[in-house]
């Protein structure tokens, strides 16, 4: 596992610097959240650490104390947006699980009832 290095083509890396707009509805000093481009759910949040990983693993081998504010920041979100007690947390890790953007992402999903299994 390499340690994090920041990528000059990695699309959430520019929107984290404000390079590629994006509609960013929580940010902190580690971690930053924007609605998805092309959202699953009434409300699909995608929650990025600010440093670049290649996926969830990475940052919690390197910043396991990002790890939990990824997690927060998406609990916060989830409260704002008023989901009561249901939402879905995902990180798709590697292509085969469906990962197309290789910077570690959360992604919260709400706002209609969320069947289980996933596809
Ligand atoms: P994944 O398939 O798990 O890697 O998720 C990548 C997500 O990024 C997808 O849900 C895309 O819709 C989303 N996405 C791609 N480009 C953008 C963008 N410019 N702004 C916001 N979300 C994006």
């Amino acid at each position: 596992m390499s340690a994090p290095e920041p990528s000059a083509d990695c699309l959430f890396c520019k929107i984290v610097a404000g390079e590629i707009p994006a509609e960013i509805v929580h940010a902190t000093e580690t971690v930053v959240a924007f609605r998805d481009v092309n959202p699953q759910a009434p409300t699909h949040v995608l929650i990025v650490p600010r440093s670049h990983y290649a996926n969830a693993a990475e940052v919690a081998h390197w910043e396991p104390t990002t790890m939990s504010e990824l997690v927060g920041a998406a609990a916060a979100v989830a409260d704002k947006e008023a989901f009561g007690d249901s939402y879905r947390l995902v990180f798709n890790t590697g292509p085969g699980a469906g990962q197309t953007v290789f910077h570690a992402h959360l992604h919260l999903l709400g706002g209609r009832p969320l069947t289980w299994p996933p596809g």
